[in-house]
C-alpha cells in the first residue's frame, strides 16, 4: 500500500498542470486494474461500471492481451505502416472483415481512435458518393474533433464556446422520437437526399443516453438510404465488440451497413480504431488519401488480434448475453423499489436507468449525487444523456457474480441515500 496522501498528491498536482476543461469523473489515481477492479495507489478497490468508458469489454489486464504487447513491444514498436509495414494490420483486417455484417467484400483501414474513425468514414463517403452533406441525430456522440464535434448532439460540455462548426451536418430525431418515415419529410424541409452522402448513426446511442431504437427502424433507414443512394455508417464505437449480446449492435436488426466504425474495447485498451467497409467505397480514395503517422500501429493490432482470440475461446459474447440478463434484473429490480429510477434503457449488457425527480423531470443534480455516493464506496459509474440524468453500466464481461452483488448493494444503497429514506445496511462497502 502506497502512502495515504497518494491521490490527493496527485489530484492537487494534477489541478496545476492538467487544463481545467479536461476534467476526470472520479478522484482516485490508479495504480493498476485486473478484470472488473481498479486499484489506487492508497491500496483503496473499486469495482468497475465504466471499463474505462466501454474499453475493457474483455476485462483490465487479461492475461492473452499483455503478453501480445509484450511481444510486440520487444519486436518494435513502431516504423510507420505507410513507410515501412507490417503484418499485423493485416491479419487484424482480414479477421474483422469476416467478423462484421456484410457477406461482401470488405476493405478495413485503422485509426487512433473512435473520432478518427468516423472522420475517416465520412470522408471516405464524401469521396465515394461525390455529396457534401452528412444526416446525424439528436442526441448523437461522435467525437470531439471539429467534425465529429460538429456531428454531436450535446452543447454543453461538447460544442460550446467551440464554433463555428463544420458544415453540412443535417440532424433529425432519433428512432424512439420519430420513425424513419419523418427521413422523407425531412428530405422535403432539410436536405435535398441528392446532396448526402451519409446517415451516420449509432445503432444503440452511448453517451446520448443509451437509447435503443424500435423494432425495424434501422430496416427502415437503410431501405431509404439506400433508394436514394446514401451511404449507411454505423458507429459501432460504444457499442460494438459484443456490448449488446452480438459482436455488433447493428446485426440484432440484419442490417448491413455500408461502412462501421469501430474503437473502444476493440485492443483492450491501446489506442486503435477502425473503418470497416465496402470494398468499392473503401478503394475509391485516391493514392495516399488516407492515412496517419500512428495509424495501424503493430502493438495496438496485435492487442487487438489478442482481444479477438480471447473472445473466440473464452465465449465472451455468451459473457455478454448471461451479463446482460443479470444488469437487467438487478436494474428492474432497483426500478420497482426506487421511484427515482424511472425506467431501465439499452440493450443486451449496454443498459442504463433514467433518474427522474417528483414532478418527472430528469435527475440530473441526484445522479451525480449517486455517481459520488458509489465511488466513495468503492464504485465506480458513470452518467450520460442530454439531461446527464441516466446512470449507465459498462461493466466487463468478466466480472464476477459477487462484484456484482456488491456493485448493486453499493447502488441500492446509493438509491436509497439520495432518495432521501433510511439506508439499507451497506455490508458491501469498499473499504
Ligand atoms: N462514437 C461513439 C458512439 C462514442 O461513444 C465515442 C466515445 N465515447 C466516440 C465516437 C469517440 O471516440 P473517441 O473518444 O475514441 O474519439
Amino acid at each position: 500500500m502506497k502512502s495515504q496522501g497518494w491521490n490527493k498528491n496527485w489530484h492537487d498536482a494534477r489541478l496545476e498542470i492538467i487544463p481545467n476543461g479536461h476534467t476526470s469523473s472520479t478522484t482516485c489515481y490508479v495504480a493498476a486494474a485486473q478484470g472488473a477492479i481498479i486499484r489506487d495507489g492508497e491500496g483503496n478497490e473499486y469495482i468497475d461500471f465504466a471499463g474505462g468508458i466501454g474499453v475493457m469489454n474483455i476485462g483490465h489486464s487479461h492475461p492473452n492481451v499483455v503478453a501480445a504487447i509484450k511481444t510486440q513491444v520487444e519486436k518494435f514498436t513502431h516504423t510507420c505502416f505507410a513507410v515501412a509495414p507490417y503484418d499485423a494490420p493485416v491479419r487484424l483486417a482480414q479477421r474483422l472483415a469476416a467478423l462484421t455484417p456484410g457477406k461482401f467484400a470488405k476493405k478495413v483501414m485503422f485509426l487512433n481512435s473512435g473520432a478518427e474513425a468516423v472522420e475517416n468514414a465520412v470522408k471516405i463517403a464524401r469521396y465515394f458518393t461525390k455529396r457534401p452533406a452528412i444526416i446525424v441525430f439528436e442526441n448523437a456522440y461522435h467525437g470531439r474533433t471539429l467534425l465529429t464535434m460538429s456531428m454531436t448532439s450535446k452543447v454543453k460540455p461538447y460544442k460550446l464556446g467551440f464554433g463555428p462548426f463544420a458544415p453540412e451536418i443535417y440532424r433529425m430525431p432519433y428512432g424512439d422520437a420519430v420513425g424513419p418515415d419523418h427521413l422523407k419529410d425531412f428530405f422535403i424541409k432539410n436536405v435535398n437526399p441528392e446532396a448526402v452522402a451519409a446517415v451516420v448513426a449509432e445503432p444503440v446511442q452511448g453517451e446520448g443516453g443509451f437509447v435503443a431504437p424500435p423494432p425495424g427502424y434501422f430496416q427502415q433507414l437503410t431501405q431509404i438510404c439506400h433508394e436514394q443512394g446514401i451511404l449507411f455508417i454505423c458507429d459501432e464505437i460504444q457499442s460494438g465488440m459484443g456490448r449488446t449480446g452480438r459482436m455488433f449492435a447493428i446485426e440484432h436488426w440484419g442490417v448491413e451497413p455500408d461502412l462501421i466504425c469501430v474503437a473502444k474495447s476493440l485492443a483492450a485498451g491501446m489506442p486503435l480504431s477502425a473503418v470497416v467497409g465496402r470494398q468499392e467505397i473503401m478503394d475509391s480514395v485516391h493514392d495516399a488519401g488516407l492515412g496517419g503517422t500512428y495509424v495501424a500501429n503493430p502493438v495496438a493490432c496485435e492487442a487487438a488480434l489478442a482481444v479477438l482470440d480471447v473472445f473466440e475461446r473464452e465465449d465472451m459474447l455468451n459473457k455478454s448475453v448471461i451479463l446482460g440478463q443479470k444488469l437487467r434484473s438487478h436494474l428492474e429490480h432497483l426500478a420497482k423499489r426506487y421511484p427515482i429510477v424511472g425506467g431501465v434503457r439499452g440493450l443486451g449488457a449496454m443498459l442504463g436507468i433514467e433518474l427522474i425527480e417528483k414532478d418527472g423531470m430528469s435527475a440530473t443534480d441526484l445522479a451525480k449525487q449517486l455517481a459520488t455516493y458509489c465511488f466513495e464506496n468503492g464504485l465506480i459509474i458513470l452518467v450520460c444523456g442530454s439531461y446527464g440524468n441516466i446512470v449507465r453500466l459498462l461493466p466487463p464481461f468478466v466480472i464476477t457474480d459477487e462484484q456484482l452483488a456488491k456493485a448493486f448493494d453499493i447502488m441500492e444503497s446509493g438509491l436509497a441515500h439520495i432518495s432521501g429514506r433510511v439506508q439499507p445496511s451497506l455490508s458491501a462497502a469498499a473499504q
